[in-house]
């Protein structure tokens, strides 16, 4: 900007010294005595310097405007938008450790509600005891879960190129993830039914890959009915590898999906307490989604069903 001012300032004094060379020349130099012949320019000489002084002020003005002006508008319109990217950037910041200490809190109330009141004399009736000691195990499972998405969360944010990224086969990436899952879903009578594509290879980190896979399946799960199934497919196609995870169980209503990947976004916030959940596991899903750059996308409709598909371009 200072070698741009210096430029303009070299410009406009030369500009001015050789309209004032043009008006020596026009004026004094050519000055014809009355009855003399009029010289070249005859009479026209404040016309032509008038018309040459306008253009060149014009021209020197337009682009001083060009190079020094337009710069600091648009400097000064960046500056703006991220003042209020931070800005924004900052509530977000300041919701999530609200909503993280939230979530911290409630549990952590529970769990030494439950302790205080086994230490006034609760523990000493067998039945009771045992209800609030299962009471303290789930509540504190619930706080692990909560911190272990958080660590998580925290890792693909800080770290957003996996130490372990290479070419790996989505098929048995999934194989893999089904069958840890498998004893969940038998305990709530929910089939997982596979269709996977053997050749489907993509490169990135598979234990990202299969955290995204195991936090959509188990949300399958956690939100079909006993009875249910739920349907895990890998397909390839053209450039693209697409991967949907379809389950026929409680659905979500519309008004819901634009929200459903924000961090401790719940639909339903005590049938999500109740399932075990963090109100994490979609966010975390966005954030891998978006470390492979694949698409991320949701049909549902209540009562029948919801399906998640992440698309992989090769
Ligand atoms: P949570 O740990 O509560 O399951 P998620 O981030 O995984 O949190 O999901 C956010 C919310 O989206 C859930 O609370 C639930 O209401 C809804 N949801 C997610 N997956 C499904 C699904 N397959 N069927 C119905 N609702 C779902």
């Amino acid at each position: 900007m200072k070698n741009k001012f210096i430029i303009a300032a070299v410009e406009t004094v030369v500009f001015n010294l050789l309209c004032l060379y043009l008006g020596y020349k026009l004026f004094v130099d050519s000055w014809t005595e009355p009855g003399e012949a009029a010289g070249f320019f005859g009479g026209n000489r404040v016309w032509i310097f008038a018309v040459i002084y306008g253009a060149g002020t014009m021209l020197l003005g337009f682009h001083i405007y060009i190079s020094m002006v337009k710069p600091i508008i648009k400097a000064q319109a960046e500056l703006e938008k991220a003042a209020e990217e931070s800005k924004k950037a900052e509530s977000i910041r300041k919701e999530f450790v609200a909503n993280v200490s939230h979530e911290l809190k409630t549990p952590l109330t529970s769990i030494s509600g439950f302790i205080e009141t086994l230490q006034q004399g609760a523990a000493e009736d067998p039945e009771i005891r045992t209800r609030f000691i299962d009471i303290i195990a789930i509540e504190t499972s619930r706080l692990k879960r909560l911190i272990e998405d958080l660590l998580v969360l925290s890792d693909i944010e800080n770290r957003k190129e996996s130490a372990d990224a290479r070419e790996f086969n989505v098929k048995e990436a999934i194989v893999k993830t089904v069958q840890a899952l498998e004893p969940i879903a038998e305990s709530k009578d929910v089939e997982l039914i596979t269709d996977l594509d053997q050749q489907a290879a993509m490169f990135g980190s598979p234990d990202r890959f299969r955290q995204m896979m195991v936090n959509l399946i188990e949300n399958a799960v956690k939100y079909s009915d006993a009875g249910g199934k739920v349907w895990i497919q890998a397909k390839t196609e053209d450039n693209q590898i697409q991967v949907s995870v379809r389950d026929e169980g409680i659905g979500i209503a519309e008004e819901h999906l634009d929200r459903l990947f924000e961090r401790f976004y719940r639909v339903d916030k005590s049938r999500a307490a109740k399932a075990g959940g963090t109100g994490l596991g979609l966010s975390i899903v966005k954030h891998i989604a978006a470390l492979f750059n694949a698409e991320l996308k949701v049909e549902s409709k209540v009562g029948e069903g919801t399906i998640f598909y992440v698309t992989f371009e090769r």
